[in-house]
């Protein structure tokens, strides 16, 4: 038997509205259908096909025979933070896994209350930082647009349940977006339609490692999206060491290109900056990095190393973090030290999907 199921059939949600109208007229029902399907598909969050229940039982089936209903199935889904944390092990239709982990955050005085997903844009990813369990795992593909729209999909749905619904979208899971342009703008855009979700591009951040030329892209895109920019280190001997890409796009040019994305969009950058103990957590460092980017439209994301199976790095402690931030915030910089989530079921970068993969399966 076949475990592994490819299909041509298209994935519904990125078909065509007029070419889903036409494929139904075709098989004798009327076109209304179409927008009933879509209707369930987007707005009700139906788990299959089937379940569209003001459908015909024909056209159900006919459906089911022309389309994808989801391109990512769960595969696993474990929670954490006594169900704060959910992260889910998708499969898709080549066998290949990708994770997307949900995080419900409550209200507090600076805000309400958010449910937000992390979604993968590749499988693996090319880039190799040395930190990072994805990125020692190696590089498989890219997804497509409908395996991006569909981690959403899948997450709302079960969400449903509990009577939630998604907040925030961050592309903080496996894969470099901005490696995989096309694809993640157009599911951006996807989910920001009229007739999809409404979903608005203010409502999403983009993590990226610094690829200069598709930051300056993503400005001239016309698209309100967030931009975090993994930044590391403060100087480039450091960064390159950690992050090889860092020898073609540099430091200065990086924070160049941030720089300009948060004046053409008005929305200010966010620098993620991972704290490993003994190599990139000293005060001097902090000043260094206070000096680099500047306290214009900055805001700074402190991450504890979540720990990565085989590797020696590790995070400082507590109060080497919280004086790290106190120089940063001296600085002007606004910062915050990220509640780390998940550390139960590895939920960081990568590393449920490491240990699935861990016993190599024969074949
Ligand atoms: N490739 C993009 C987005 C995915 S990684 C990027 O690098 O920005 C999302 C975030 O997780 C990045 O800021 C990345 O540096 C961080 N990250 C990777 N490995 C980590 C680890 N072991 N502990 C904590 N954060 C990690
Ligand atoms: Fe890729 Fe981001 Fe991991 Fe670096 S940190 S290897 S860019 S996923």
């Amino acid at each position: 038997m076949a475990i592994v199921a490819t299909t041509d059939r298209a994935p519904f949600a990125t078909a065509d509205p007029d070419a889903v109208a036409r494929f139904l007229t075709a098989g004798g029902e009327p076109a209304y259908r179409a927008d009933q399907a879509r209707t369930w598909f987007w707005r009700q969050l139906a788990p299959s096909f089937e379940a569209m229940r003001t459908l015909s039982p024909a056209a159900r089936a006919q459906l089911a025979g022309g389309y994808t209903f989801s391109t990512v199935a769960e595969h696993r889904k474990r929670e954490a933070d006594r169900g704060a944390t959910v992260k889910y092990l998708f499969r898709l239709q080549d066998g290949r896994t990708i994770e997307t982990v949900v995080m419900h955050y409550p209200a507090t005085e600076r805000g309400r209350a958010r449910t937000t997903v992390c979604v993968s844009s590749q499988v693996g990813c090319p880039i190799g930082c040395t930190f990072c369990a994805t990125g020692q795992s190696g590089f498989d593909r890219n997804l497509t647009e409908a395996e991006i729209v569909d981690q959403f999909l899948a997450a709302s749905r079960g969400l449903k349940a509990q009577q939630r619904a998604l907040t925030n979208v961050v592309f903080m899971g496996m894969g470099e977006p901005l490696n995989n342009y096309a694809a993640v703008v157009a599911a951006i855009r996807r989910w920001a339609r009229p007739d999809t979700l409404k979903f608005s591009p203010r409502r999403v951040t983009i993590s990226t490692i610094g690829l200069v030329p598709f930051i300056e892209r993503l400005a001239a895109e016309n698209l309100p999206v967030n931009l975090a920019i993994s930044l590391h280190a403060p100087d480039d001997a450091l960064r390159s060491s950690m992050i090889p890409v860092n020898r073609k796009y540099p430091i200065a040019a990086v924070v160049a290109a941030a720089r300009a994305h948060a004046e053409r969009t008005g929305r200010r950058n966010s620098y993620e900056y991972v704290m490993l103990a003994g190599v990139n957590d000293s005060s001097e460092q902090a000043g260094r990095l206070a000096s680099v980017i500047g306290r214009h439209l900055t805001h700074v994301n402190l991450i504890p190393m979540n720990p990565v199976e085989g590797s020696p790095l590790h995070r400082p402690s507590r109060d080497r973090t919280l004086a790290f931030q106190r120089i940063l915030q001296a600085a002007g910089i606004s910062t915050t030290i990220r509640d780390t989530r998940g550390l139960d079921i590895d939920a960081a970068c990568g590393q449920l999907r490491a240990r699935e993969l861990a016993p190599t399966p024969a074949g």
